[in-house]
């Protein structure tokens, strides 16, 4: 027997709808590239997304199609978040901190068939302009007295273009499964890969966002979203602010410690979400300038993912800003939430050192995500916070397959997605990683977590920035090693070091060596490059008294 509800389809224009509807009012606030703030509402916003989706259908755009976009943050991008996908075209965020050779790559093969670039890029788009053969026209993202001089031909101001068009547009009644959004990994080893969403899987994807214990995003907050819109949807948050009438900072290109802080504090920012790199930006930006953020801002949160949240970062937003210190985690192929780490009922209360114990794992599944971990024959593995296994998932969020089939199915018979992530999750239920699979040291059979290593040695007060990778070892098969960046001005011996993570680690997980360095590799998305850190030691041989 079927249920007797309506059968309305979950569209990303229901979203701007709903916003315009409930919340006109709230504000999307704009750092731009041109240098001044920008302000506007979610009303403003569908109007020109509706001004958008009449410009792209005069161009002949038609459902399906992939529209690019080479942007920061900003009220611009938002429009076309809203228009491209609203009018059933498929809105590619491109990530320009990819190679140049990898954006003429993505942008071939997802078959864009316009460019909109901000103008940070208009040197780029003149550079690639002759290889996009399929490329249509680029729409450089401003009016026309910031039109960039470059010489590239159906160059298309973006104010003009969406200038000429009404705001009288009826959103077409799409199937909730077609596409609405793409974004490439990153392609740490071979091409980059797509990840296709659809209008689906963003609606419910929002919903866990703005889920109590998810990010409560609500219409109480001002959201800083300083994770970027061009990398898997600014972590779905445009979409879920519209869904809760948020208010939306957009930090433009300015993601400095200064510039972050500063919009903090105007914009009485009370969420903040972003990469580890950026807080260390910020914390820096706090300490050089003898800032009191507590007394300044109102800050009560901030979520941290992308890459591993230290515990002692998560010590500092709480003791020096006030705010609690979110960690989740997830990845292109998982919208990207897959985890939040939230607190239980039993955690409430506790000391601010057993809490930090909590919160520096990476949090539990969200409704709508499954994990479980599994061995390297795919048999799984107690839930008991000791056994790391390879972490799988699945859900109505995760993708099932990448773009134009590249590398085939991607589940497992039971319809579970490998991450490529090494974690345990332990009776509660939070999951912590402790490697990328392909970074994980197998010391004598065993598993040594580089992450743990790592968050380790950040707690050392002259230590900038750690990594640590396995070298061949004759009798152990591989040993860590830990690169150090030490801090500007600061001063650590080896020695030091290792005194220093004694007791913090297992006795036999301690590091054979330390080498220090002035800069790590990192990858588009702010992540170590182990690869590169690994073929920069190809040579190195560890010390023989460790032998
Ligand atoms: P890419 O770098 O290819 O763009 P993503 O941005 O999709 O990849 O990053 C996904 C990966 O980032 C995850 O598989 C995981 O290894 C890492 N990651 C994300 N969040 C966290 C976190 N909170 N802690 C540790 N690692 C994380």
């Amino acid at each position: 027997m079927q249920g007797l509800m309506q059968d309305r389809p979950l569209l990303i224009s229901s979203l701007i709808e709903h916003a315009n509807a409930f919340h006109p009012g709230a504000e999307i606030v704009s750092r731009t590239v041109e240098g001044p703030i920008h302000r506007c509402t979610y009303a403003d916003i569908r109007r020109r997304a509706k001004q958008v989706a009449n410009a792209l259908t005069a161009l002949g755009v038609r459902a399906g199609e992939r529209i690019g976009t080479l942007a920061w943050n900003g009220f611009r991008h938002m429009e076309l978040y809203f228009g491209v996908s609203g009018m059933g075209a498929v809105l590619h965020t491109i990530n320009p901190r990819l190679f140049p050779e990898q954006i003429a790559y993505i942008v071939d093969h997802a078959d864009d068939q316009y460019l909109f670039f901000d103008l940070t890029f208009a040197p780029l788009i003149a550079r690639l302009a002759p290889q996009l053969k399929g490329v249509k026209g680029f729409v450089a993202m401003t009016d026309r007295a910031h039109m960039p001089a470059i010489d590239v031909p159906n160059l298309v101001c973006y104010e003009e273009l969406v200038g000429e068009h009404t705001d009288d547009f009826d959103w077409p009644m799409l199937d909730e499964n077609a596409a609405s959004s793409l974004c490439y990994t990153s392609g740490t080893t071979g091409n980059p890969k797509g990840v296709l969403y659809s209008h689906r899987s963003t609606v419910l994807h929002s919903f866990a966002v703005c889920a109590a214990d998810g990010i409560a995003l609500s219409a109480r907050d001002s959201a800083l979203l300083v994770v970027p819109m061009f990398h898997v949807n600014a972590w779905g948050t445009p979409y879920a602010g519209a869904m809760s009438g948020a208010k939306l900072v957009m930090p433009g290109p300015n993601l400095d410690g200064k510039s972050v802080y500063e919009l903090m504090r105007d914009e009485r920012v009370t969420v903040a979400l972003g990469v580890p790199t950026v807080w260390l930006m910020l914390f820096g930006h706090v300490e050089a300038n003898s800032l009191d953020p507590r007394r300044e801002l109102t800050l009560q949160r901030v979520v941290i993912g992308g890459s591993a949240a230290p515990r002692t970062m998560c010590e500092h937003f709480e003791s020096r800003f006030g705010a609690f210190a979110l960690h989740a985690w997830g990845m292109t192929e998982t919208s990207p939430i897959g985890t939040v780490c939230n607190l239980l009922p039993k955690h409430v209360g506790l000391p601010l050192a057993g809490r930090l114990d909590v919160q520096k794992k990476q949090g539990r599944p969200l409704f709508g995500v499954e994990l479980r971990i599994t061995d390297d024959d795919g048999r799984r593995l107690p839930h008991d916070g000791v056994a790391f296994g390879h972490l799988m998932v699945r859900g109505p969020w995760i993708a099932a397959s990448y773009f134009k089939s590249e590398g085939g199915d991607l589940l497992d018979a039971d319809g579970f997605f490998d991450t490529g992530d090494v974690a345990t999750i332990d009776p509660d239920g939070y999951m912590q990683i402790t490697d990328r699979s392909k970074d994980v040291i197998k010391s004598g059979g065993e598993w040594i977590s580089s992450i743990d290593i790592e968050n380790a040695a950040i707690g050392h007060p002259a230590v900038g920035e750690a990594a640590v990778i396995g070298v061949a070892h004759e009798k152990w098969q591989e040993r860590p090693l830990l690169v150090v960046v030490r801090k500007p001005g600061q001063d650590v011996s080896r020695e030091e070091l290792l005194h220093f993570l004694e007791g913090k680690v297992a006795k036999w997980w301690l590091p054979d060596d330390v080498q220090f360095v002035t800069e790590l590799p990192h990858t588009a998305t702010g992540k170590l490059q182990k690869i590169r850190l690994r073929e920069m030691f190809r040579d190195y041989r560890l010390p023989a008294a460790a032998a």
